[in-house]
């Protein structure tokens, strides 16, 4: 198990750039190839747009949403209590922990596969656009 960043004297049979889906899928196939992978991502975490700024913000952002209008709606919940109000920034902070999930997942993966990862450090990391 490895996912240190690479040092200037390893041996890698491949280096993929960048860790979103594309690059974690061409870092799985090489790897069950039998093929030793290093990842380099200039981000502060792997993940990608997917995770990052695309599909999986996006998805909990709108889930959080509908659930809420959903519930707000519903007379089998309405009947019974309150209205549900989520501010902004909670719902900004829900998606953050389901990103934050999602990152932990792929660098799981990234971890099985044994890549080693090179990541930006959030100092030096790009702002997410
Ligand atoms: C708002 C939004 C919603 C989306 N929703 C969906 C959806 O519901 N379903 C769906 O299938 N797709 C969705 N997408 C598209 C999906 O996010 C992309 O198709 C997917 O992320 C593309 O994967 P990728 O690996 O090609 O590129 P990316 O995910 O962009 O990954 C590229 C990675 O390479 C890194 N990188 C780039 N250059 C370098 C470099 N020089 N050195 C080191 N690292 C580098 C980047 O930092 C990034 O992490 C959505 C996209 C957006 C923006």
């Amino acid at each position: 198990m490895s996912n240190s960043s690479p040092r200037p004297h390893d041996h890698f049979d491949a280096i993929v750039i960048g860790s979103g889906p594309g690059g974690e899928g061409a870092a799985m196939g090489l790897s069950k190839a039998g093929k030793q992978v290093a990842v380099i991502e200039r981000e502060a975490a792997v993940g990608g747009g997917c995770t990052h700024w695309g599909t999986i913000p996006s998805k909990a952002l709108r889930h959080t949403v509908s659930r809420i209008i959903e519930f707000n709606q519903n007379p089998i919940y309405t009947q019974h209590t309150k209205s549900l109000h989520s501010t902004f920034a909670q719902i900004l902070s829900h998606a953050d922990s389901v990103i934050g999930k999602q990152t932990r997942m792929r660098q799981a993966f990234m971890t099985a596969i044994n890549a080693h990862c090179s990541t930006a450090t959030p100092s030096l990391s790009m702002p997410i656009p």
